[in-house]
Order: C-alpha cells, then sequence, then structure tokens
C-alpha cells in the first residue's frame, strides 16, 4: 500500500503556500525510517546506513539522515561535494565507483571516504589517483541469476557492475601487496524488493564469499556492505516490508557464520528511506476525450521520469476525493511532446475537475533527482513539511535563467533580460 500517512489537508495547505508543481517531503517519515533501519540492525555492534544521495540529493535531507546517525553513499564528483557541503566526512561517505573520472578517486580518498571499487582495473586507478588505503571495499558480482527461495530476483550476469568471484581473489591479493590491511565487500543483486528476504539472502552470499576470501588472502574482512535495493509498495496491493524481519533475517545468518562477531555491516539504502515519504504535487489543468478521457497535470516526466522510464506504478489520489468512487478510467499525462510522458494509463480514479489537487504518491527517492530538462522544462521546488508542521522551501524551482546558464558564451543568451 503507498503511503497515506498524510492528510489531504497538509498537501492543500502546501499548494496555497507554493506554486504547484512541487515535491513535499515528510521529515518526521524520514526520521522515523532512519530510527527503525538503525533499531532493526541494533544487534549488530558496528552498523552504519549510507544514504544513497542520488536518490535524494538535497542538502536539508541529507543533513537530517546526518542528524539520525548515517552516512551517505556518493557515486560522482558533485554528490562527493554535496556530502563534503553537509558536513560528512572520513568514514561517514562510501564512494561507489564506476565507470568515472580517475580524480574522482583523489576526491574521495581526500574525504576520507571509504572507497568501493567496482573492478580489478581500479586498483591501478585507486593507487595512482590518492592511493590504496588500509581498509578498501570491493562490489562482487556473483553473475548468472539471482534467485531467492526458486524465483529469479535479478540477473547480475547482465549487469554492468561488480568484480567476478576469481577477480576478487586475484584483486584483494593484489591490494593486500599494496598495502591494504582488509576489505569490506558489497554486492547489489535486484531493485525495489518487497520481499523480507532479499537482504538475508543477499547477507548470507556476502558474508560467505568475504569469510572465504579472508581466509584466501590473510587480509582482515572489515565490513559487508549490502547496498541499497530494499523496496517500497509503489501498488495498492503490495505489503511494506518488514524491516525488523529484515534485520532478523541478517542476524541470523551473521550469528552462523560469524559466531564469534567483528564484521560491521553497512546498508546503503535510498528508496527505502525516503521513497514513500514524498509526493509530487500538481494541479489538473486540462482534460480532453478523444479515443481516451486524459487529465493534463502541471507537471510532467521531467519532475518524475519513472513512469516515462520504467513504466513505474506510482498510485495518484485527488485531494478532497479520497472517499469517491474510481469510477472513471484516465490516462494522466504531462506537457511533453513525447506519448510517453504519462504518470498514469488506463488508471481508475474518482472524476477529476480542472483545478482539482492531484498527489502522485513515492515520489521521495529517484523522483525529483532523475529531472531533466526535455522541452525546455524546468524542475520543480521541493518542499520540506517539517516535525512542527511547517513548510520550508528547500530548493527553488528552476527559471529560465537556470536553463541558459550554460549558454553565456553566446552574446544573445548573455545580454538576455531574464
Ligand atoms: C542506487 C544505489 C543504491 C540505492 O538503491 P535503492 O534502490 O534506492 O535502495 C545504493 N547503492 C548503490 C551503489 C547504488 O547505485
Amino acid at each position: 500500500m503507498p503511503n497515506f500517512s498524510l492528510a489531504d489537508s497538509v498537501f492543500q495547505r502546501a499548494a496555497e503556500a507554493f506554486p504547484t508543481p512541487f515535491h513535499l517531503y515528510d521529515e518526521q517519515g524520514i526520521r522515523n525510517n532512519a530510527r527503525a533501519l538503525n533499531q532493526a540492525f541494533a544487534w549488530c555492534k558496528d552498523f552504519e546506513e549510507y544514504f544513497a544521495v542520488k536518490a535524494l540529493p538535497n542538502p536539508t535531507v541529507l543533513r537530517i539522515l546526518k542528524e539520525e546517525g548515517c552516512g551517505v553513499d556518493c557515486s560522482s564528483r558533485t554528490e562527493l561535494m554535496l556530502a563534503e557541503a553537509c558536513g560528512f566526512s572520513g568514514r561517514d561517505i562510501m564512494f561507489s565507483a564506476n565507470a568515472m573520472p580517475d580524480d574522482e578517486f583523489t576526491y574521495a580518498r581526500q574525504l576520507g571516504a571509504f572507497v568501493n571499487l567496482d573492478d580489478v582495473t581500479h586498483i591501478d586507478i585507486l593507487k595512482e589517483n590518492g592511493g590504496i588505503p588500509k581498509t578498501v571495499c570491493c562490489r562482487y558480482n556473483p553473475g548468472g541469476d539471482f534467485s531467492i527461495s526458486g524465483t529469479i530476483m535479478g540477473n547480475p550476469g547482465e549487469a554492468k557492475y561488480g568484480f567476478t568471484y576469481a577477480q576478487l581473489e586475484e584483486g584483494l591479493m593484489k591490494l593486500k601487496e599494496l598495502g591494504a590491511e582488509e576489505f569490506g565487500l558489497h554486492a547489489f543483486l535486484s531493485s525495489n524488493t518487497i520481499t523480507n528476504d532479499y537482504y538475508p539472502t543477499l547477507a548470507r552470499l556476502l558474508f560467505e564469499a568475504g569469510k572465504k576470501l579472508s581466509a584466501l588472502t590473510g587480509l582482515k574482512l572489515a565490513f559487508i556492505n549490502l547496498s541499497g535495493g530494499v523496496g517500497i509498495p509503489y501498488r495498492p496491493d503490495q505489503e511494506k516490508t518488514d524491516i525488523m524481519q529484515v534485520g532478523e533475517g541478517v542476524r541470523k545468518a551473521y550469528e552462523e557464520i560469524f559466531p564469534e562477531g567483528g564484521v560491521a555491516i553497512k546498508t546503503e539504502l535510498g528508496r527505502w528511506m525516503t521513497g514513500p515519504n514524498g509526493w509530487l504535487v500538481t494541479h489538473a489543468t486540462h482534460h480532453k476525450d478523444t479515443y481516451r478521457h486524459y487529465i493534463g497535470l502541471d507537471a510532467c516526466a521531467v519532475n518524475l521520469m519513472r513512469p516515462a522510464m520504467y513504466e513505474a506504478y506510482h498510485h495518484i489520489t485527488v485531494c478532497g476525493k479520497r472517499d469517491w468512487p474510481c469510477d472513471h478510467v484516465y490516462d494522466v499525462t504531462g506537457s511533453l511532446c513525447e506519448n510517453n510522458d504519462k504518470f498514469a494509463i488506463n488508471r481508475s480514479l474518482p472524476e477529476i475537475n480542472e483545478g482539482n489537487l492531484v498527489v502522485i504518491h513515492d515520489t521521495g527517492a529517484h523522483g525529483h533527482a532523475m529531472g531533466y530538462n526535455y522541452n525546455g522544462r524546468l524542475r520543480s521546488a521541493e518542499v520540506l513539511y517539517t516535525t512542527d508542521g511547517q513548510y520550508k522551501l528547500i530548493r527553488r524551482a528552476e527559471t529560465p535563467r537556470d536553463y541558459f546558464a550554460t549558454l553565456d558564451m553566446d552574446d544573445a543568451f548573455g545580454k538576455m533580460k531574464l
């Protein structure tokens, strides 16, 4: 079931204070999730969540998560800059490598971040760009399919990430020769899982591999990084993961494989932390009846790309009409000249009139952050609904000045009155 923790009046008051569209985030909900996660792993002496910055790269949100004891997972120079500006440093930053510029390693090392290598070739790059640290993390890709109780949950064999097992053996030996003393092991094998078994299954796989690699190389296994992937119920018929159960499942595997303890656990949840605590608040601005019935919103895929990109389901409600029968079938669209700019297709909804406040649920992760500027459309504002019931602008909406900012070498735009 999508998150219905906020009353329609909260959205209505927000829309009186700020022009739509905007994303509204619930501070209390975000804090509650951080606390629940920390509680689910309280059995582990050394646990830390590194919030995946890409899910919701807003400094106000990052500072809230910092107050709740979280670190950050960054994958680019600008994400590292954001982390640094918000006061994160050292071992509260995970830098997840990918096909990225070499000098980003140097910056991550300057900040004292953990570096999570994505490939065996990264070892030489890190050596030349910041140097090999005492503790280094490697990303594991076991290949093939990843199944839980016989159900295929992901296809690591087709994913661009991680070392093969043989490369881990070779890579860790090399890291040891270059001065590393201990290692972390990371894997991300399935995205948006809503079974309670994902983390426990992944944990067992990583615990066993880590233990074997430690015995082989003589390097100490410092931590297991379970990464992201715990999902949220976007659809009304889906159930929420029970994070306490998830933590318990990981504990069972941990106590079996590491009875003597001593291995830290890290997570990098993005979606699970903030996804349900964001809503895209829009007005219905158009309706159109042709071969289908269309409702046009003042938001478009620029504000929330997931439906267009992944055909992702996002629940939609109409403020003041929660109890109305869903006896109309609409395609709910934005304004892009692009037919996949639809937030919903053939969706049963209450009757929608122009001027109605329409709320798109679960936009708190991979929502605003995926925004782009196609068709010259501008990205929206972000508003925080604070724990004391205030509405705080935490990112303004873009203006044409932002859109044209990169044309400052062109006189026509340099001189433009914006
Ligand atoms: C995207 C990502 C995450 C977060 O994934 P969610 O599905 O949002 O939990 C965590 N770690 C890494 C390395 C990622 O790329």
